[in-house]
């Protein structure tokens, strides 16, 4: 069964990056970084995400441009559009590509600041190299699958970062509660996140975009906001203020 503790843990490295560094610290700027870390930041995402990979360019810009445009005309992504889940996912890739090729021209206050580092990106997106990573994969899976069944999670393997992003796109913004009236459809997905690491307080998040802690009431909890406050201990990273209130 090692396969299935292998998938957890994926799924949670996965999660872990792309809320920490595609997210708060891509496209929001909630905590700050030395360019030497945010080298490695990437490297990691290229190591978590694998075939999956997403430039924190695209990802960054794309989701500025949802909080702008929330449920409307110009939301890249939103279950009003493109219905159903994997009506999110279509669209959020199609988006997410138009940026990444240049296609869709971005106003600069949505990209300025959005870390970018476009060699890398080039050949971490590459056909080739996630091809390797598939590849790579169908190895690990023949090595510790113990059950012709447990190869109905590769998919998710290799999709992962896509799979996990229009999850939050589409749940959040279709099912759960509100605290708050915002302009757009967001909400919480469930009172106590421990699948999503924070991620899933959507409607607290769409409200106060600049705070790092996505936790309102005081029993839901932000394991994502609590590992940046222990990168910021160690100094790995540096929690801005207006993040904090
Ligand atoms: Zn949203
Ligand atoms: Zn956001």
């Amino acid at each position: 069964m090692s396969i299935v503790l292998f998938v957890i843990i994926h799924w949670y490295l996965g999660l872990l990056i792309q809320s920490v560094f595609l997210h708060r610290y891509a496209a929001h700027k909630n905590f700050e970084m030395s360019p030497l870390c945010e080298k490695i930041f990437y490297f990691f995402t290229f190591l978590i995400l694998g075939s999956s990979y997403m430039s924190a360019y695209a990802f960054g810009t794309m989701h500025r441009i949802h909080h702008a445009y929330a449920d409307k005309e110009l939301d890249p992504h939103s279950p009003i559009k493109s219905p159903g889940y994997f009506g999110t996912l279509l669209q959020a890739r199609h988006s997410y590509f138009n940026i990444f090729i240049g296609k869709t021209k971005v106003d600069s206050f949505m990209s300025n600041g959005v870390p970018a580092w476009h060699s890398f990106d080039k050949f971490a997106h590459s056909w080739i190299t996630r091809s390797i990573w598939v590849l790579f994969y169908i190895f690990l899976y023949i090595n510790l699958a113990t059950s012709w069944w447990l190869f109905l999670f590769l998919p998710i393997t290799v999709g992962m970062g896509a799979l996990q992003g229009a999850l939050i796109n589409w749940w959040a913004h279709t099912y759960g509660y509100r605290n708050f009236n915002t302009n757009d459809n967001s909400k919480n997905l469930i009172a106590l996140d421990l699948l999503f690491l924070g991620e899933s307080y959507h409607n607290n998040h769409h409200k106060h975009p600049w705070k790092l802690n996505h936790a309102y009431k005081w029993y839901e909890f932000d394991l994502g906001y609590h590992f940046i406050r222990f990168l910021g201990a160690l100094r790995i990273v540096r929690i801005k203020k207006r993040a904090l209130f």
